[in-house]
């Protein structure tokens, strides 16, 4: 471990050799988008590269059909419409996840309901999912917390029970199973992204996976202002916008979709070692593991910070002088309630502030998702597409302060 000064006041970066670089592409991702240009065919209406990756992606995945459009925030939306849900109706939704989650249940007129997480996993608490439903509840949204699954097994069940739908946010979860079974496989409707970030990408993108083919056909309406796929004298059948894909973005992703399975294999292997060691620092603990989760693709990496076992060093400082040391590290999402968008219920036009059907955000009490906001931090997955000596620096980089802080303030 070194001794040397911190990073962030002129000293030497404890990560000296850098992380692989984000988003990984070759000469294949050159040749699609070239070979896409060169055809003309740039629109899913006249070229092929759109529908071949929904069946790509729908088979990897153990799903009957796919649908892709331009981004996971309109993926969550449209899936929200082919699944009928509409004004008035309630959606359980955690409170701590992605903007996208809960304001796209707002989009489609309904109501997102805020419920805690489970303080392992930092997924959707099933205990108090059964607790927040009413008589208006149409469906569960889950989110598979940076790769992490919500438990499924759980959630089916209630659902099944109080005769609700599923649909799981899976922005984070590519190639992920639960006990075996690819999600894509699952009973229930799934959403994916490929915004930069995410672990397949072309800058933007989304999917919605399903086995039911009529929904499908129903959500690429909604996304293709109501047209049907082999009209030709505008027969716009219903109330839709556009959503689409471009054939750009899809002939990138096919070549992205082959990447995968290395990539979450090499991930796994260094979450493993990244668990263990990270888990040996005090004040720091790793998001849990689920053994049901049998593949985690490893989005971002969650751990929880407290700052008495580094002398009261402010998460924030730790996370500037992480990157310092060229760790990218970030800050852990709000919960939901304590955005102002749903403390202030900024929601536009469509819906005032002061709508009957509206809860009042700004006293959601979920304490879990609360702690998540105000103490986890985040590394960005290329952190764990290294080898092993890049996870052991990263380590070494948290030592480093940790043992500085110590220094300084004791
Ligand atoms: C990224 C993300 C989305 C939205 O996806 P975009 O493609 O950015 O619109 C939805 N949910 C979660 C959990 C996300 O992380």
């Amino acid at each position: 471990m070194s001794e040397s000064e911190l990073a962030i006041n002129g000293g030497p970066p404890a990560k000296r050799k850098p992380f692989p670089d984000w988003p990984v592409y070759d000469d294949r991702e050159l040749a699609a988008v070239t070979g896409v240009i060169k055809s003309r065919q740039w629109w899913r209406g006249n070229g092929s590269n759109v529908s071949e990756f929904e069946r790509e992606f729908a088979t990897y995945h153990g799903a009957g059909h796919a649908l892709a459009v331009a981004n996971g925030t309109q993926a969550l939306e449209l899936a929200l419409m082919g699944m009928d849900i509409g004004r008035g109706d309630e959606v359980i939704v955690p409170a701590s996840t992605f903007i996208s989650t809960a304001t796209a249940v707002l989009c489609v007129n309904a109501v997102p309901v805020l419920v805690d997480v489970d303080p392992e996993t930092y997924c959707l608490d099933p205990k108090k999912v059964e607790a927040a439903i009413t008589p208006r509840t149409r469906a569960i949204l889950p989110v598979h917390m940076a790769g992490h699954l919500a438990d499924m097994d759980e959630l089916l069940d209630i659902a099944r029970r109080h005769g609700l739908v599923i649909l799981q946010d899976a922005a984070h979860a590519q190639g992920a199973e639960w006990k075996g079974r690819r999600i894509g496989a699952l009973p229930a409707n799934a959403i994916f992204s490929f915004q930069a970030f995410k672990l397949m990408t072309a800058g933007e993108g989304g999917l919605i996976t399903s086995d039911d083919a009529e929904f499908i056909e129903r959500c690429f309406l909604y996304g293709n202002c109501g047209r049907p796929k082999t009209d030709r004298t505008y027969q716009h059948t219903l109330l839709g916008s556009n959503c689409r894909m471009s054939e750009l973005h899809a002939s990138v992703l096919r070549v992205q979709l082959t990447r995968l399975d290395e990539q979450i294999e090499r991930r796994r292997r260094n979450a493993v070692l990244l668990d263990r060691l990270l888990g040996e620092v005090p004040g720091l603990v790793p998001q849990g593991r689920d053994p049901r989760v049998t593949r985690n693709p490893h989005y971002m990496y969650m751990f929880r910070y407290d700052d008495a076992a580094f002398d009261g060093l402010p998460r924030q400082q730790l996370v500037d002088m992480l990157i310092a040391e060229g760790i990218p590290a970030f800050i852990a999402y709000l919960a939901i309630h304590r955005t102002p968008v749903f403390r202030d219920r900024t929601f536009g036009p469509r819906w005032r502030a002061d709508d009957p059907l509206l809860p009042d955000y700004s006293h959601v009490s979920c304490p879990v998702a609360e702690d998540i906001s105000d103490h986890v931090v985040w590394l960005h997955h290329r952190v764990l597409l290294g080898d092993e000596a890049d996870v052991v620096e990263l380590v070494d980089a948290i030592k480093k302060i940790r043992l500085h802080t110590q220094r300084v303030f004791a």
